[in-house]
């Protein structure tokens, strides 16, 4: 065969789909039901229209004012949207419980096309192929895919029974391994987060040449984020996404926050694919969404409402449901199999998710849309009810 050996460790990632033969309302891949704040669309116009020759040239290479605005809006967040508070005069606040003991300064962040990219490069940086990483059994799935990408080996330790980390184990086997310890916080598709303690006392008995990487793809919907535990532990890699609170999957951006030691580390692999970072029009864009926060704390309450309305619905007619702390809810019902209710959803012109994945396969995972978008949904479950 032409192909490397290498090719045959890769089992790539099977997003949500997207399909193109039917409008559908998409409620499977936890993207946000908003658009972009409006100054985001008024940046991107102005710069199309009046710098076109930016379009011409390399962008900044090291992100600087994306890295600074990104820096700037977690501060005033505190790294959760869902509960910052916004004053009369449109000025943001963390909530007490999310506000950071320290400045992020911008030589904490590293961006790139998507967390998806960013953590294939923290995996590069962090984990080996000598090592075996510690993950859930149930997380990302995308973490998987980067393991055989890069060779790395896998140590999957199962969900407790009521579907949260099993924090002892997972500790007791990257002390063994020494190779480090990744989980999405809160988790997906469970939608279950680790409190900041429980993760700080995970922190505390690890070794601190144990690294720990925390994707907190969907904090800003009600988790608790582990950045203010950047201060006390040089071995924490926190990755974050504009895709799903941020309201822009489309523009492809990710990043983390992390000691400037380890940022450099995974900046060093980057500029050993690829020597520029993010294109020009994505590091403007981002930039404004950062410096209008009131806008993305306002979707997310927004989200955080519709969740817990569907949840109660969801309980009302008989559906064991996860506690979300996330845009999406994991759900199963007796006598209503997953794959059967995606599929009888699906036929009524909404897309939900179904993972066909042993253990969980009789669940569905739910994306939070707009108010009108979760009363279709209503209205479909509630016809597929009646006719079970
Ligand atoms: C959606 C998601 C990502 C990927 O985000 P992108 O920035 O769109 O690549 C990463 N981690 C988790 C847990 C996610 O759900």
């Amino acid at each position: 065969m032409i192909i490397s050996n290498r090719m045959k460790n890769l089992h790539p990632y099977v997003p949500g789909e997207q399909p193109k033969d039917r409008v559908y309302i998409k409620l499977n891949a936890n993207e946000n039901p908003y658009a972009p704040s409006p100054k985001v669309q008024e940046t991107v116009i102005d710069f199309v229209k009046n710098h076109p020759e930016k379009m011409g040239v390399y962008p900044d290479p090291d992100s600087n004012e994306l890295h600074a605005a990104i820096a700037e809006m977690i501060n005033k967040t505190g790294g959760v949207l869902c509960r910052a508070q916004v004053s009369s005069d449109g000025s943001v606040t963390p909530s007490p419980q999310d506000k950071i003991p320290f400045t992020v300064t911008p030589d904490m962040i590293y961006s790139g096309n998507g967390s998806d990219e960013v953590l294939s490069f923290v995996f590069y940086a962090f984990f080996d192929s000598s090592t075996k990483f510690v993950m859930p059994e149930f997380t990302y799935s995308f973490y998987p895919v980067y393991a055989g990408f890069y060779n790395i080996p896998m140590d999957t330790i199962p969900l407790k029974s009521d579907w949260s980390l099993d924090t002892e184990t997972m500790l007791a086997h990257s002390a063994e391994n020494k190779g480090g310890i990744i989980f999405a916080n809160p988790n997906a598709p469970t939608g279950i987060g680790l409190t900041r303690n429980q993760v700080r006392e995970m922190l505390e008995k690890a070794s601190p040449q144990e690294i720990f990487i925390v994707d907190e793809a969907y904090v800003d919907f009600g988790g608790e984020s582990c950045i203010p535990l950047l201060q006390d532990f040089k071995n924490l890699v926190v990755v974050r996404t504009f895709s799903k609170s941020l309201c822009g999957a489309g523009q492809r951006l990710g990043y983390i926050v992390a000691n400037p030691e380890l940022v450099n580390y995974v900046t060093t692999v980057k500029n050993s694919v690829n020597h520029f970072p993010i294109d020009a029009l994505a590091q403007v864009s981002g930039t404004a969404a950062c410096k209008d926060p009131a806008y993305y704390v306002d979707c997310s309450k927004k989200v955080v409402e519709e969740r817990e309305k569907f949840y109660n619905f969801l309980q009302a007619n008989g559906f064991y449901v996860l506690k979300s702390e996330t845009n999406f809810l994991f759900a199963t019902k007796e006598g209503l199999p997953g794959e059967e209710l995606y599929r009888k959803v699906k036929e009524k012109g909404l897309l939900i998710r179904h993972f066909n994945t042993p253990g969980i396969e009789n669940f569905v995972r739910i994306t939070i849309g707009s108010p009108e978008q979760m009363s279709e949904l209503k209205k479909a479950f509630e016809q597929i009810i009646a006719e079970l």
